[in-house]
């Protein structure tokens, strides 16, 4: 059985994006100020990015496992996605 890549069953997930609310928002000031930006190397699905020394955010494709919560609360403002919104697994 061939084994597959973490990017490989990550696309095996459906999303459905709530284009009118993010479930995630950023306290953009305090990470502008954030010297570790851990949350660049915690998030599985790697939603957090750092582009120009500045974090890139989009949570289309959030597998909600509440990670970057634990990790900065202090930064990070975190509910589920509305009812019917947010993602499917599908494998595994
Ligand atoms: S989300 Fe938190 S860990 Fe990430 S850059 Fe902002 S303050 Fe830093
Ligand atoms: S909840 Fe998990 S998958 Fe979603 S942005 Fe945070 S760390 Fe990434």
């Amino acid at each position: 059985m061939k084994r597959l890549t973490v990017e490989e069953m990550l696309a095996f997930n459906k999303y459905v994006v709530d284009d009118e609310a993010n479930h995630i928002t950023l306290n953009r000031e305090l990470c502008a100020a954030c010297q570790n930006k851990a949350c660049v190397y915690v998030c599985p699905a790697g939603l957090y990015t750092l582009k120009d020394g500045e974090i890139n955010f989009d949570d289309a494709g959030c597998l909600e496992c509440g990670t970057c919560r634990v990790i900065c609360p202090q930064a990070i403002s975190w509910q589920y996605p509305r009812g019917s919104f947010g993602v499917i697994y599908r494998y595994g």
